[in-house]
């Protein structure tokens, strides 16, 4: 049921963020940068325009918007991109963040990232007040790893995991199953991440922004994959619910959890408890709808935070349902123009 004015006056005063259907935005995605060093070809295309550096967000500036959120009970704050840790000086933007965690107003401070320069930064990480990084991995096979990202190193990828894991950080891995690409490897990416004390979340491909190929060939639905793991493993329902999308098991044979992410089969827009700002400071209130938010004139309007405050709670106050994407061959544009690395995955 949609809030009235008068309860979203309620829930500002009280200092939460409440949209219309009464969901409690709790977490907030963060791209810092649109740039990354891999392509992976479900990601993006080989040449890829990224924009330029004036439209970006400083990092001052992405520090004045998480803090606003953080001031209006987001407690969650995941820092991704593109990838994160190849914005420069991005250690400033966890080094200032980090004070909210210290006064107890946010519970965790996260990143997502592909691994390729955790090996230099896990310490740093850790440092800033960091415990857990989610890095994504589609393959352990390394030439398989060069053609899914067109320019990788997975033996850079294994030394940041090493290094994450040696700084104390819980490390969870995301793999996209791909048809036909990975799919045969999702039982050996299990039992290797479990074996390492990691989880394992297995995410459907979205059908976000041009890449050079079809979604459709990509596209393997996780209830197929789900009912194979089952075939050999006993996969046990767990409650766990960690503020995102993912459906967990706990893997009896191995100990360790297994999730699913399934925007294509399972919608699971009821609890979502999201949203998202961009590199340039839009905020999109839903991964798959086009509506945002730009809170970049607001920031750079003034320097109290009146304005921004003000666009943050009229952008949630519209925050949609839920998003429908459909793969198949009669859609073969993508639901959105937008690529997951601009809005933030
Ligand atoms: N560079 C970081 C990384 O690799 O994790 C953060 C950004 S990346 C866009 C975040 C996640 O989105 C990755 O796990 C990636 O595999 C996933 N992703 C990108 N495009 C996707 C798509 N079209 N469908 C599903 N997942 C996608």
């Amino acid at each position: 049921m949609r809030a009235t004015p008068a309860q979203l006056e309620t829930s500002e005063i009280g200092h939460s963020l409440m949209d219309p259907f009464g969901r409690a935005i709790t977490y907030l995605r963060v791209s810092v940068t649109d740039r990354c060093d891999f392509r992976c070809v479900y990601c993006m295309s080989e040449d890829m325009a990224f924009l330029p550096k004036r439209d970006l967000l400083t990092l001052e500036e992405l520090d004045r918007i998480c803090s606003a959120f953080v001031a209006k009970g987001v407690r969650k704050l995941r820092i991704t991109g593109g990838e994160p840790l190849v914005r420069r000086d991005i250690m400033t933007l966890f080094g200032s963040l980090a004070r909210h965690l210290e006064s107890g107003a946010l519970d965790e401070l996260t990143v997502t990232t592909n691994g390729s320069q955790l090996a230099r930064h896990a310490k740093d990480l850790a440092a800033c007040g960091v415990r857990r990084v989610n890095v994504s991995l589609d393959t352990l096979d390394p030439d398989k790893f060069r053609a899914i990202t067109r320019w990788g190193d997975l033996a850079k990828v294994m030394q940041g995991l090493d290094a994450a894991q040696g700084a104390g950080l819980k490390v969870k891995i995301n793999a996209v199953a791909l048809k036909g690409v990975n799919e045969d490897e999702l039982e050996t990416l299990l039992e290797w991440a479990h074996g390492r004390g990691m989880d394992l979340t297995l995410i459907e491909v979205m059908p976000l922004g041009e890449i050079d190929g079809q979604r459709i060939d990509q596209f393997l639905p996780l209830s197929m994959v789900r009912a194979r793991l089952s075939g050999r493993y006993t996969l046990q329902d767990l409650d766990d619910r960690t503020g995102g999308p993912a459906r967990y098991v706990r893997v009896k044979e191995t100990g360790g959890r297994l999730g699913f992410i399934t925007p294509m089969t399972h919608n699971f827009c009821e609890s979502c408890n999201r949203v998202r700002v961009t590199c340039t400071g839009q905020l999109f209130m839903c991964l798959g709808q086009e509506d945002a938010a730009d809170l970049r004139a607001p920031v750079r309007a003034s320097e109290s935070n009146d304005l921004l405050d003000r666009a943050i709670v009229d952008a949630i106050a519209r925050k949609p349902k839920g998003h429908d994407f459909i793969i198949d061959r009669r859609h073969s544009r993508p639901a959105l123009s937008r690529h997951m690395s601009v809005t933030g995955g």
